[in-house]
């Protein structure tokens, strides 16, 4: 049995028949998706959200492929634009590791490594959106880097990301 990591999570997880791929850098999403669909013999825009709003699009965690159970897929792919400061490709990264983690059941590892690096207690079947809960694993890939998220620029529209903001200083145990 093989291992699946997360670069910017910094986790391991066994693999269960899964296909993960970080395809990295991409020029456009659009057309990564369009290659995507071709590759695995989807009509063109199959795979395309039309609920996806603006600033989404700067970067997808796409689950597809065999439904092994509720939201879990066998096939995952994350991309995403490069964005001018490295806090944010940060951020952006471990945003879209934490979706393709969810989609492969393998929230329990970040929440382990929340409370042993970090000592926040936080349990994802308790967060009711999706956007939050990758909105943690952003969090916790910035302070594991020593950056502070409140200093972050890159989405400061983000309602998610202050919610995830207050809801990871909340969880945390003081010592
Ligand atoms: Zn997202």
């Amino acid at each position: 049995m093989g291992k699946i990591r997360f670069e910017i999570l910094g986790i391991e997880i066994p693999n269960q028949n899964f296909e993960f791929t970080d395809l990295g850098y991409v020029d456009s999403i659009k057309e990564t998706i369009r290659k995507l669909e071709k590759k695995h013999g989807y009509e063109e825009g199959e795979l395309q959200n039309p609920k996806q709003s603006l600033k989404r699009t700067i970067g997808l965690a796409k689950g597809f492929g065999e439904l092994i159970s509720n939201n879990i897929f066998k096939n995952n792919y994350i991309f995403y634009l490069k964005q001018n400061k490295e806090e944010d490709n940060i951020h952006l990264r471990a945003h879209e590791e934490t979706h393709a983690l969810e989609h492969m059941n393998g929230l329990s590892h970040l929440e382990k490594n929340l409370l042993e690096n970090q000592k926040v207690k936080i349990k994802f079947k308790e967060i009711r959106k999706s956007e939050v809960r990758a909105e943690i694993g952003a969090i916790y890939a910035l302070i594991q880097r020593g950056i502070i998220p409140s200093k972050i620029s890159c989405f400061p529209w983000d309602f998610d990301f202050r919610r995830a903001k207050k809801l990871y200083y909340k969880l945390k145990i003081s010592d």
